[in-house]
């Protein structure tokens, strides 16, 4: 199956195919009219050739064969191949050349949104090239030309082709602004979404998107074969930090302590800055037992931490811990964390309590 951008070229090739049968039907109309020097051998070979390389453009795109080629789109090849087709039916119809010249500068609107300046240039040189060699062949044939009115036709033609290419230009551009609006909006969107979710100072989540991890984690745990563990972390005595050392040395603290608690949890597990000086982790596929032997690791190492631009600072923490019981909302696990941390605090602080 093709790809969203591949059915998109695809969806064009038809485009241009549905303008092609139009200008089979001009053609046939010609022939039935008389204009058209070919027999219906002749005329049935235009056909063909007209919907053959439709058809081929089209195989080419399913099959994704276009894509080992500089510009997946064929938009080049397949304007060449409608131009060089009209010249030829010219040709054989020579009453009506200005008329069907015209139908150049519809495949020249086809490739607006796709050629760049110098796909407009080549398309153009090739359109020149045609036409010159349009008129030896003629010449050729025999047929007299009034060079009077040649001298106005072929300049009138090529101003026509330079003033379409030129507007095509125009909207190419257009459409190459619009892209890269697109992608800067999608960037600022992309980092709206990550400063909707991360705590400012620390890079840790933040509060709002822990709630729909523990709503993920609720539905993961309910199904039955799944367990977590919230523990709710505060540093005791915060306030003293910020007294000694200024808001600015308070901050710096909450900074290393935040890479720690990221060095020290598992990838499976999730930290998150609930505000102020205290910290959510959540570990999964865990039991009490297992989060307090991790709890009282941190406290441990927290206790003989040297902070950075604090050498004499010692800090503890207070941690409360409770497992999630379903089907009980997680609010009411956090509740019981609270009450736990609470419980530490009142017991004199730098432990791990469970709930
Ligand atoms: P306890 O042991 O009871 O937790 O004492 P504490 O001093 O840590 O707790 P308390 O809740 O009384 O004070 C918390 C302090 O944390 C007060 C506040 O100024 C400080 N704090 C909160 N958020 C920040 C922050 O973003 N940066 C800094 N530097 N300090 C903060
Ligand atoms: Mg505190
Ligand atoms: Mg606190």
């Amino acid at each position: 199956m093709p790809s969203r951008q591949q059915l998109l070229r695809v969806r064009r090739i038809f485009l241009a195919s549905s303008a092609s049968l139009g200008y089979l039907l001009l053609c046939w109309l010609a022939f039935a009219s008389g204009f058209m020097q070919l027999s219906v051998a002749g005329m049935l070979l235009l056909t063909s050739a007209v919907l053959g390389s439709s058809a081929i453009f089209l195989a080419l795109t399913w099959f994704n064969l276009n894509l080992r080629f500089h510009d997946p789109s064929l938009t080049l090849p397949q304007m060449a191949w409608a131009i060089g087709v009209i010249f030829v039916s010219v040709y054989f119809a020579e009453n009506l050349r200005a008329l069907f010249l015209m139908m150049v500068l519809v495949v020249l609107m086809f490739g607006a949104f796709r050629l760049d300046l110098r796909g407009f240039v080549r398309i153009g040189l090739f359109t020149v090239f045609c036409y010159g060699a349009l008129m030896a062949a003629l010449m050729h044939k025999g047929v007299a030309f009034d060079w009077h009115i040649e001298a106005i036709r072929a300049p009138a033609f090529f101003v026509l082709i330079a003033g379409v290419s030129t507007l095509g230009l125009e909207m190419s551009r257009l459409r190459d602004v619009l892209q890269e609006r697109n992608r800067d909006l999608h960037v600022a969107l992309e980092r709206i979404q990550q400063l909707a979710i991360t705590d400012e100072l620390t890079g840790l989540y933040n509060r709002r998107f822990a709630n729909e991890v523990l709503d993920q984690q609720k539905a993961l745990a309910d199904r039955g074969t799944y367990d977590f563990v919230l523990c709710l972390i505060d540093l005791d005595f915060f306030k003293h930090v910020n007294d000694a050392y200024g808001h600015a040395g308070g901050d710096s603290v909450l900074c290393q302590l935040s890479k720690i608690l990221q060095r020290l949890v598992r990838d499976v597990d999730f930290v998150a800055r609930q505000g102020g000086e205290e910290f959510l982790l959540v570990l999964s596929n865990t039991n009490e037992i297992g989060a307090v032997h991790a709890m009282e690791r941190l406290r441990h190492t927290l206790r003989t931490t040297v902070w950075e631009g604090f050498p004499e600072l010692r800090l503890t923490i207070s941690v409360g811990v409770s497992r999630y019981l379903t089907p009980e909302p997680w609010q009411t696990t956090m509740q019981r964390g609270d009450r736990a941390l609470y419980q530490a605090k009142h017991q004199g602080r730098d432990q791990v309590v469970v709930i």
